[in-house]
């Protein structure tokens, strides 16, 4: 690479960190000419590949199979045992599901890892700090050390789960969701500590492979912060299934007694299990690594400060994925890296656009968002039309026995843009992307609406919900 003048670019960068947003960074830097080095200490993929998307993702594709097959009898199909005679009840091997997820993700990372190499990143195994805004120092797992120059620093080292002094995970019983792999047989009450998208999946996972389930929420509903009609239809979902949601229980303590778990409750209630999952949130993983000394700006919380083009306070240092806290998702730190190369090698970057980010809780059923939000509309932050419309009246949904779940989408008044959208269902995830098209191209609810869908088929629902947002 070179400049306009001939000189040559100073393109030396070193990614510290190697989950979603680092090395899809390191793709890009590659791609552009820049060399790269990712230093990383626990294995390509990162979390997200090792820990907690791809196996939370993995474990569930079997929970959805155990809740469809649930769904049979409905749609006329019977089950039987050997002898020919009605089978009452299925059940799930967790032991071999665990190992199918472990292998799964092993074999990603494995495969990131081999992409990295033909694109000619130099890949350190190492725990990587800095020392100043253009070096990096990796301490090897021999604990001898390895300094590398850079010109640009991308920092994407994650976060780790939250846990309390007085909820501390043994590993066999009370668990972190990094933990549950380890499992090799089916808990038989499991308790979930935390309503948020992580505790809820879990939650709605473990149920449909049939553990009973209590999940311990301190808000008035599940899923506090997401679209409260939607939150609202899994509640009732969930409850319906046999899932004890105690509302508005603060958790204090959790304690193991033999084969027992405990959870105290912060007004002296107890729930008793055989197991708990402790979903409290994250902390990102930036203590002692020099950043504040090399001039990186930490939040409170510990999280880097960053601006859109994923640029810190320290100039030529960069930040991308959970260590920022902007918004905790793969999509999110794949695309906070790709703009932190594009930007520093000077290759076209619009900085990242959160309405257009499309997000999904795995839970049954599902919920996939994209863009504003009804509580946003609600607190005046945009002016939009709204339409919700049950999937119950879809012919698809009939077809298949499904009872729950909607389209809902709000339009800018007057010009009927698309702004945003949640839909709720089976493959909610899969449903949302022309609603998200719409978002992020600015369609009109009537150009969402002419596009023909597929008779019959959910994304019907979402044509028709865009046809009752038309006006003369
Ligand atoms: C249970 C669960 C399920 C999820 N499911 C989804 C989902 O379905 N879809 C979705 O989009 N998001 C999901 N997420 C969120 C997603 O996993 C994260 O947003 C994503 O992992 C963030 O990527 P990252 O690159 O910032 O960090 P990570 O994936 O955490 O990778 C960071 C890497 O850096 C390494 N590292 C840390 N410190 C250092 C250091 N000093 N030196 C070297 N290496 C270091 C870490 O060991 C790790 O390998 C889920 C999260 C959880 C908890």
């Amino acid at each position: 690479m070179t400049t306009a003048d001939g000189g040559a670019v100073h393109d030396r960068v070193v990614i510290v960190g190697g989950g979603p947003g680092g090395y899809e960074a390191a793709h890009v830097a590659a791609q552009l000419g820049a060399h790269v080095t990712l230093v990383d200490s626990d294995g390509i993929g990162g979390s997200a590949v090792l820990t907690d998307c791809v196996p939370s993702k993995t474990l569930i594709a079997t929970a959805e199979l155990m809740a469809e097959l649930g769904g049979a009898a409905e749609l006329g199909i019977e089950f039987s045992d050997h002898a020919g005679d009605p089978a009452t009840q299925l059940s799930v091997d967790l032991g071999r599901v665990n190992q199918r997820v472990l292998q799964l993700a092993a074999d990603q990372s494995a495969d990131i890892a081999a992409r990295l190499e033909r694109d000619g990143v130099t890949v350190v195994r190492g725990h990587g700090r800095l020392d100043g805004p253009h070096r990096v120092i990796a301490t090897l797992p021999d604990e001898r050390e390895e300094i590398i120059e850079a010109d640009a620093i991308l920092v994407a080292t994650g976060a780790a789960p939250r846990t309390l002094p007085t909820a501390q995970p043994d590993g066999e019983r009370i668990l972190t969701w990094e933990q549950v792999y380890d499992l090799s047989e089916l808990p038989s009450h499991v308790v979930v500590v935390g309503s948020g998208v992580t505790g809820a999946e879990f939650a709605s996972a473990y149920l449909s492979l049939g553990c009973e389930v209590t999940l311990v929420s301190s808000r008035d509903h599940v899923l506090p912060g997401q679209d409260t009609d939607a939150a609202q239809v899994l509640e009732q979902v969930l409850t319906r299934k046999g899932m004890n949601v105690l509302a508005r229980s603060r958790m204090q303590a959790v304690e193991r007694h033999g084969d027992e778990v405990t959870v105290t409750l912060t007004d002296g209630r107890t729930v008793t299990g055989s197991h708990c999952i402790l979903a409290l949130g994250s902390i990102p993983k930036t203590a002692g690594m020099g950043l504040e000394e090399a001039g990186v700006s930490l939040d409170d919380g510990g999280f880097i400060q960053v601006d859109r083009v994923s640029r810190t306070t320290a100039r030529g240092v960069y930040a991308a994925g959970d260590c920022t806290g902007v918004f905790m998702l793969a999509s999110v730190a794949a695309m906070q890296g790709r703009i932190a190369m594009w930007h520093f090698l000077g290759d076209a970057v619009a900085p990242l656009d959160l309405m257009k980010v499309s997000a999904n809780v795995f839970t049954e059923p599902e919920i996939a968002t994209v863009g504003y939000s009804q509580q946003q509309v609600e607190a005046g932050e945009i002016a939009a039309e709204t339409v919700m419309l049950p999937l119950s009246g879809n012919a698809r949904a009939k077809m298949q026995g499904l009872h729950d779940g909607f389209v809902k989408l709000f339009c800018r008044p007057g010009t009927g843009i698309v702004v945003g959208g949640v839909v709720v269902g089976p493959r909610a995830s899969e449903l949302i992307h022309p609603v998200s098209l719409a978002v992020s191209e600015s369609l009109t609810a009537d150009q969402l609406a002419q596009a023909f869908t597929v008779y019959p088929s959910m994304s019907g629902s979402i044509a028709e919900a865009a046809r009752r947002l038309h006006r003369v």
